[in-house]
């Protein structure tokens, strides 16, 4: 663990909560905040007894993914158990006391006036995705970003920062990646999630952003020219290489919910190529002949190309399947070299194999983009990067991790990363500096798989976007060496810590507030103990 102490401005948890009327406001204030809120759309969410109710969807509903994220006042998760504190379903609710559904930036800035005047800790939330709970918070004022104004234009020729590019879209801070593809259509390639109901311009993006296509073109980060944000003083301001480069590089990996409301992102699009999607998986795994002969093979392939992966390769694996994406046609996809050696491992079933004149249209276009479904209880996922390095210089070690992983709890989802990635430099944006030089993402759903990779790569860092909601040593393991660059400029843009989020920088824990009055009563205690001695 690298030692480092945290200097936000604010390093207690001290904000007003609804517990304590001497602070608290009162009705009439909140309902002076409603007829400033565009619709008088602020939402009193503080009744939980409902939540099951209001915010059900069965996980069998493909749609229930976007159902979750339209409804309940901006209440509901997406895995349920994170409606309660640490996304634990035992603990305590975790839901805010309002929401603030906000259509228009005034929505914003009035409620983040209204919690500084009132000292109320402030969370932002678009789509409710985020698998530790960081769209949430106890006590909080909630900024609901889904249905604030949407945008979509495909803008040509646009200048910023002394370069022209060919084309950006212009998507609003409440967006989902279905909306920004349909936008884009067949006519760009635009660098983006997997999920389609993921924000677009939030959680995804301040994460890092891994794509499909992020090894041909980079990640999301590396995609955004600029972004418009309302910070914790209620300013609205630009955030791009040549205005508030500090916040530009911030917002560029160091996490959703802590610099600001994002309103907008102007993203970079590309010429469209040719992709192929394939889908595989290993037969003989199956039953009757659970055979893991063709998995150890699979394993030796991937484990032996990775470091030599050509960029048109991007996509995900598992222990037993593939979902990969790569750019070019059904023609240079049967000559290529992965491809050959994947076909020639046998025992393969070939689930899907299209190719087609752009990346969505080999996923079957914007409109037939399958989903990944959602509203699961207990949904544990944790992930580790994996450095290139580690691979290339100890693959037979890579392969026995792996090996031991498919006897020993086996649910894994990965990423292959780097190409692309990698040549940005590892702190030109404020995501882990591991996510410029690792080859694989690792997620799993099992406490056995997570803690082998952490006892095998314990430097490595986990993947933020997929961490564990209770990630050991999480600030070093999010960030690496750009932690304290991201904590002093927490205390820059946002002093008074408003924007209070679990696990993201400058997170402060109810928890703190009851060792900081732990430590006066002890104080004090001390104090009298000595006063009456003399
Ligand atoms: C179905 C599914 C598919 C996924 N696919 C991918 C993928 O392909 N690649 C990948 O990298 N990750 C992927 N993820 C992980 C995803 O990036 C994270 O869950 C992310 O936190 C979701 O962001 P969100 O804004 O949609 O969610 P939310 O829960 O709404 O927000 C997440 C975080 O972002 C903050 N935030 C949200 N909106 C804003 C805003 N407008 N301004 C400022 N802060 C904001 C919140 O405060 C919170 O801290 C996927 C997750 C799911 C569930």
């Amino acid at each position: 663990m690298v030692g480092f102490t945290a200097i936000s401005a604010k390093d207690k948890f001290d904000y007003c909560l609804p517990s304590n009327s001497s602070c608290w406001p009162s009705q009439a204030q909140w309902s002076e905040l409603k007829s400033k809120i565009s619709g008088g759309k602020l939402h009193d969410i503080s009744d939980n007894s409902e939540y099951n109710k209001i915010c059900d969807a069965s996980s069998v509903d493909p749609s229930a993914a976007y159902t979750l994220e339209d409804k309940g006042e901006g209440r509901c998760m997406q895995y349920h158990d994170c409606s309660k504190e640490k996304c634990d379903d035992k603990a305590g609710w975790n839901i805010p006391e309002y929401s603030v559904e906000a259509s228009e930036e005034t929505d914003i800035i009035e409620a983040i006036k209204f919690a500084n005047e009132y000292n109320i800790q402030v969370v932002v939330k678009t789509t409710g995705h985020n698998y530790a709970g960081a769209s949430m918070g106890d006590g909080a004022l909630l900024v609901w970003m889904r249905h604030f104004k949407k945008y979509g234009d495909i803008i040509k020729a646009y200048e910023k920062c002394s370069e022209t590019y060919d084309a950006v879209l212009k998507v609003g801070g409440g967006q989902i990646w279905e909306e920004a593809y349909k936008a884009v259509g067949n006519d760009y390639h635009m660098v983006g999630g997997g999920g389609l109901t993921v924000s677009a311009a939030g959680g995804w993006l301040n994460g890092g952003g891994l794509s499909a296509s992020a090894r041909l073109y980079g990640m999301g980060i590396d995609q955004v020219v600029e972004f418009e944000v309302i910070t914790a003083d209620g300013s609205k301001v630009t955030a791009s290489k040549c205005e508030n480069d500090d916040l530009f590089w911030a917002l560029r990996g160091g996490g959703g919910g802590s610099f600001g409301v994002t309103t907008s992102v102007h993203y970079k699009l590309h010429a469209t190529k040719p992709f192929c999607e394939i889908i595989f998986t290993i037969t003989d795994f199956y039953e009757p002949t659970w055979d893991t002969k063709t998995l150890v093979k699979w394993i030796g392939v991937l484990v032996d190309s990775a470091p030599t992966f050509d960029q048109k390769w991007g996509g995900y694996w598992t222990l037993n399947s593939g979902i990969f994406y790569y750019q070019g046609t059904d023609e240079e996809l049967k000559k290529d070299e992965f491809l050959i050696k994947i076909a020639s491992l046998g025992y393969i079933k070939w689930d899907r194999w299209n190719c087609a004149e752009s990346y969505f249209a080999a996923r079957g276009g914007p409109e037939n983009m399958s989903t990944d479904q959602t509203s699961q209880k207990e949904f544990n996922i944790a992930s580790r990067l994996v450095p290139m390095s580690f691979v290339e210089n100890n693959p037979e070690k890579m392969k026995e991790i792996l090996v031991w992983m498919i006897s020993n709890g086996f649910y894994t989802f990965n990423y292959i990363i780097g190409g692309k990635m990698m040549d940005v430099a590892a702190d030109a944006t404020a995501v882990h500096p591991a996510m410029r030089e690792s080859v694989f993402q690792i997620e799993t759903f099992d406490e056995r798989l997570i803690q082998k990779l952490r006892d095998e790569l314990p430097d490595s860092g986990a993947g933020f976007n997929h961490a564990a909601k209770n990630e050991p040593d999480w600030e070093n393991q999010f960030w690496g060496r750009n932690r304290e660059r991201l904590e002093t400029l927490k205390e820059k843009w946002d002093p008074e810590n408003r924007f209070n989020c679990w696990h993201c920088v400058g997170y402060l824990a109810k928890s703190d507030a009851g060792s900081v009055s732990f430590s006066l009563i002890f104080y004090l205690t001390t104090l009298v103990i000595l006063l009456c001695s003399h």
